[in-house]
Order: C-alpha cells, then sequence, then structure tokens
C-alpha cells in the first residue's frame, strides 16, 4: 500500500517507580515474551535474520517526543518494553524480574507487531500510555480492589492526549518521511537457500 512510516499507539503498566500513570514513553529497546505469534510476515517462509538491535526507528521517536513535551505532558523518550503474552497479567514475581531484566514498562502487542514493520522495512515508532505500575512496584495501584477506576481515568485521559499527539504528528510527518533506518540490512539478509 505504500506505507514507509508507522507511528503506533499502545497502552502499558509502569514496572518502576518514576514512571507514573498518566506519563508517556517512547520505546527504543523490546523484549519479547510472547509465544505462538507469528514470527515472520514474510508469506515465502524464507529465513531472514533482520538486524534488531535497535528495533524502533529514531526520527520518529524523536519527534513524537519533541511534540509530547510540547503538548506538556510527562514524556520518557526512551524505555524498554516487556511484552508479556497475556491475557493474564504477571505475578509479583514476574513483574520484579522484569524490572530486574532492564524493562521499564509492559505490554501485550509490541511483538511481533513492531518486528513485522521491520521487516517489510517500514520506520517503526511507537507511543505508550502508562495506566498504572505493575504489580512489581511498591506503589502500585495496579488491579487492586477498587483501583480500576483510577485506572480507566488514566486510560481516557491518556487516550484524549494520544489523539491530541496524532494530530499535531500528522502536520510535522513530511520531516521525517526521508528517514529510512528500516530498510538498511533488510535485502543482504535474506537467504535463499533451505
Ligand atoms: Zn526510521
Amino acid at each position: 500500500m505504500g506505507v514507509c512510516h508507522v507511528l503506533a499507539t499502545c497502552v502499558v503498566g509502569s514496572l518502576r517507580e518514576e514512571i507514573g500513570p498518566g506519563d508517556f514513553v517512547v520505546p527504543d529497546q523490546f523484549i519479547n515474551l510472547t509465544w505462538g505469534r507469528d514470527d515472520t510476515f514474510d508469506v515465502d517462509r524464507r529465513l531472514v535474520h533482520l538486524p534488531m538491535a535497535y528495533p524502533y526507528c529514531s526520527s520518529i521517536r524523536q519527534a513524537v517526543t519533541k511534540e509530547l513535551s510540547s503538548l506538556g505532558l510527562t514524556v520518557h523518550s526512551s524505555g524498554c518494553v516487556v511484552v508479556i503474552q497475556g491475557p493474564r497479567f504477571a505475578t509479583m514475581a514476574e513483574s520484579k524480574l522484569f524490572a530486574q531484566w532492564g524493562g521499564d514498562i509492559v505490554n501485550m502487542t509490541q511483538y511481533p507487531e513492531c518486528y513485522f514493520a521491520r521487516e517489510l522495512g517500514i520506520c517503526y515508532g511507537a507511543v505508550a500510555s502508562v495506566t498504572d505500575y505493575d504489580v512489581g512496584v511498591p506503589s502500585a495501584i495496579s488491579m487492586q480492589p477498587g483501583s480500576m477506576d483510577r485506572v480507566l481515568e488514566a486510560f481516557h485521559t491518556n487516550t484524549r492526549q494520544t489523539n491530541e499527539l496524532i494530530e499535531r504528528f500528522l502536520a510535522i510527518a513530511p520531516n521525517i518521511l526521508s528517514c529510512s533506518c528500516a530498510q538498511r540490512g533488510v535485502e543482504p539478509y535474506f537467504w535463499q537457500g533451505t
């Protein structure tokens, strides 16, 4: 369809005290803990070793961070998202482990979404809105009895702000269209063998 850049949105829980509900995170890394999902977009199932050291487009990340800041929102310009399988949430032990691994936020959709875009040579960036603390954070409000109202309130506020961001982003999007970081290194890594 000619799509060359994707700005995705996602809702996340925070693994760190300093990343609070209502904040925004612009991820630069992910840790995939999902299973049973498609691991390639390539219908021919050719073996592809795609460089993934930096899965997120830095041009989109910089632009999103700038726009979120100019909206007066609290934005973390980088962050590692731990992608869990779901639909269940993490246990206390798992949540603490994710933070020890270097995870900053937790989510269920960034994989394989991010990878698929890169596999197609599409620059991919995401804006993650934080609704609550994950259960391993000492001040967690997540999934405690009576906390759902606060979580939903954060969700609705974040959604409104994310919509605002997207409107602003569309206006400046042409400035980042020259970036083609996702296309580098794709073709040479196609292996035509069996
Ligand atoms: Zn890019």
